[in-house]
């Protein structure tokens, strides 16, 4: 016999730490096994918010090269040890907390690398742990490109992160959430950049016309900004990197200080016994799970970014493990309903969406009708410097709402209101009914609402 528990939790990420959060607060015995030293995984550790911290020095910085538009005179660096010193302390506060939550909680840390069993169990080194639940939670990590190799000079996000300078000029491959992010903030500290997409579109999820939107201003910002690159060739040449793509026919090369490669990431599920415990994989590598998070072994479930479900974010990674030791505890809790999870990129300007696209809403083959709301009708948008739009993609005669597509001025924090329009299919008209308060960016919103049910104030 092993030492006995009701759930045992694989990688203390954000799927993982939910699921035993919730777990241990519903009354079981859990275990979190962590090869990490820290508890946290990639959000803590290596994205969520070590980035959003770098960022948070970007924006200053930006608004300090603005500062005279709003009447200040200041002038300003990056001093990067000092902004690596904030994006430390940021993720030691977190990491403390968490650690702290858990043990509060009751729930046992097992440190070392977790072999999974049928039966189900887990077995971390020598020690036996026997369960009725394992759920898995590894985790994934940045995707190369086939064939490269990193160096010095050629990174993904988990070195870029604390890298040891900011470079003078970079070049980042993909532009998807984590390379609109980094192009963003290398620009923001002063990087000539250039931003290679292989798909038509920057952004190439959200809708057409935040992707055309979002290449517009990341030219204004003197982003190179390149759709439909087809990366040839990574080079580094030791003192640089050369990257050769392909775009409109035509050869192109560029040399930088670095290479970030952000296309994409990989599950983790190496070392963990999956083949022998009778865990199917999918073609791409991700756990197979059913719409409960059941994997293909009886008692082993799997939540996050190693689960094969739509979208790999932190926010959903909780989502799945609430639900997943709600349901282990015996609460009835109804499939996760991905369309409605908001997506959020942290670029400047930044990008916003929950629900279907413009595209997306007409595959449905619904009538449409569409808003999109010039931020700069809005007061307080004028005030805070920022243009940008919100999207509003709704059902034509008085039909609910079927997606909100926002970018500027602080539509990360802004997109919640629209999640509850979307979750709770709520009509323009029931909208335009409630009132948002006076100067505030919400207005953006409140004001596409009323224009979609016939009575805008302060747009055409
Ligand atoms: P991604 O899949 O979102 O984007 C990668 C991009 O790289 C895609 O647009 C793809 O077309 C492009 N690409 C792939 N191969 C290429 C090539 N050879 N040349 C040029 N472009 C190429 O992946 P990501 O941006 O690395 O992010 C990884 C995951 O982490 C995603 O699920 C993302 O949503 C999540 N994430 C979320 C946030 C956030 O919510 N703010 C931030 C960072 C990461």
């Amino acid at each position: 016999m092993g030492d006995p528990f009701d759930i045992v939790v694989v990688g203390a990420g954000t799927g993982g730490y939910s699921t035993a959060l919730r777990a241990a607060q519903l009354g079981k015995r859990v275990a979190i096994v962590e090869r990490d030293e820290r508890l946290g995984g990639t959000c803590l550790l290596r994205g969520c918010i070590p980035t959003k911290a770098l960022l948070q020095s970007a924006a200053v910085m930006d608004t300090v090269e603005r500062a005279s538009e709003w009447g200040i005179k200041a002038a300003g660096e990056p001093d990067w040890s000092a902004i690596l010193a904030f994006e430390d302390s940021m993720v030691d506060k977190l990491v403390k907390g968490l650690t702290g939550l858990v043990k509060l909680r009751g729930i046992e840390v097992v440190s070392g690398s977790a072999r999974i069993r049928s039966g189900p169990g887990v077995d971390v080194g020598d020690r036996a742990l026997d369960t009725s639940a394992v759920v898995i939670g590894s985790g994934s990590r940045p995707k190369m490109l086939p064939g490269l190799e990193l160096t010095p000079r050629i990174i993904t996000s988990d070195q870029a992160l604390w890298y040891d300078r900011i470079p003078a000029s970079a070049v980042v491959i993909g532009a998807g959430a984590v390379g609109l992010e980094f192009a963003s903030l290398y620009r923001s500290f002063g990087a000539e950049v250039t931003l290679l997409e292989a798909l038509p579109r920057l952004a190439p999820l959200e809708d057409d016309e935040v992707s055309k939107e979002i290449g517009r201003t990341f030219r204004r910002r003197g982003i190179t900004a390149v759709a439909g690159a087809a990366v040839k060739e990574v080079t580094d040449t030791g003192d640089a990197v050369q990257v050769i793509y392909e775009a409109d026919g035509a050869s192109h090369g560029v040399t930088a200080d670095l290479c970030l490669v952000a296309v994409g990431r990989e599950p983790v599920t190496d070392g963990l016994g999956l083949q022998e415990a009778g865990v199917a994989l999918t073609d791409r590598g991700y756990v197979r799970v059913d719409e409960l998070l059941r994997t293909t072994a009886p008692g082993v479930l799997a939540v996050g970014d190693v689960a094969a479900t739509p979208l790999q974010l932190a926010h959903v990674a909780f989502t799945e493990g609430i639900a997943t030791a709600e349901r282990l505890a015996g609460i009835d809790v109804p499939p996760i309903e991905y369309a409605n999870i908001p997506r959020v990129t942290y670029c400047t300007p930044e990008i916003a969406s929950v629900g279907l696209t413009e595209t997306q809403a007409r595959e449905t083959g619904r009538s449409l009708v569409t808003e999109k709301l010039d931020l700069r009708a809005i007061g307080k948008a004028n005030i805070v410097g920022e243009g940008g739009f919100v999207k509003v993609v709704a059902e034509e005669g008085g039909g609910p709402v079927l997606g909100v597509h926002m970018i500027g001025p602080h539509v990360t924090d802004l997109i919640a209101e629209a999640m509850l329009i979307t979750s709770w299919e709520a009509t323009p008209a029931d909208v335009a009914a409630l009132i948002h308060p006076h100067p505030t960016l919400s207005e953006g919103l409140g004001e596409a609402m009323l224009a979609l049910a016939g009575k805008a104030l302060h747009s055409a």
